[in-house]
């Protein structure tokens, strides 16, 4: 009996195995989706950083466009000063140079500081570039670790659930079922006494019952925890 006990002690170990491999199996495409995300926030801020330059390049170039046309008009109208028939015509041609000769100046004083915004947002674009590459390039080879560590949990189950099916194996149909419906409902099966406790729950056991368990002539469940009970000495 003490074999069966081993080897139920055994099931329960690769069982834990498997499942803790089976939740690393799960968590990639948790880290897979992450590493995407990541690559696309930074894609993100780079098509922002683009879309603002180009409007500040349109702007730009609507003011030059502006510009020309009220030197155009400023020409004119200063040729059209030197020919002007009446008082009136003559004033009211220089408060429109007037007007013209300050929104040109207002013109270009604007031009000056988009021409430094560009350059600005240009230069910043240039970094966001360069860290988008690095992001793409780190999330590329930690998408390829995923990749491979997928394939080796994958071995890795595969090899255990193998050495599950030969150590049940060598157990009869009632032990299994016992082992399974315990297992289902407690997460693990099997637990080991130590110092006098069932180490699966913590709780004090009498005596004469660790005797028994230390003979482990038959199958020992816990009271408290419904855990089959080994003796921690049978299986270290
Ligand atoms: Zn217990």
């Amino acid at each position: 009996m003490k074999e069966v006990l081993r080897r139920l002690y055994k099931l329960q170990m690769v069982d834990s195995d498997i499942a803790l491999l089976k939740k690393k199996l799960m968590d990639i495409p948790k880290k897979e989706h992450i590493s995407d995300e990541n690559v696309k926030t930074a894609e993100e801020v780079v098509k922002e950083i683009e879309t603002e330059l180009q409007k500040k390049e349109i702007l730009r170039e609507k003011r030059e466009r502006e510009v020309q046309e009220t030197r155009m008009n400023l020409a004119k109208h200063k040729t059209q000063l030197l020919t002007a028939k009446t008082n009136r015509e003559y004033s009211a041609l220089l408060k429109e140079i007037g007007e013209e000769e300050e929104s040109i100046e207002k013109a270009e004083e604007e031009t000056i500081t988009s021409i430094m915004e560009i350059e600005n947002l240009s230069k910043k674009l240039e970094e966001k570039n360069k860290e988008l590459a690095e992001i793409r390039k780190r999330e590329t080879t930690e998408k390829e670790n995923l990749k491979k560590m997928q394939q080796e949990l994958e071995v890795e189950i595969k090899q255990k659930t193998a050495k599950m099916e030969e150590i049940a194996s060598h157990l009869s149909i009632s032990q299994l079922m016992t082992y399974e419906r315990i297992q289902k409902g407690r997460g693990n099966a099997v637990a080991t006494v130590k110092d006098g406790m069932c180490t699966g729950c913590n709780t004090l056991l009498p005596p004469q019952f660790v005797t028994l368990i230390r003979r482990g002539n038959k199958i020992y469940t816990c009271e408290e925890c419904g855990r089959i009970l080994v003796w921690h000495k049978d299986v270290e």
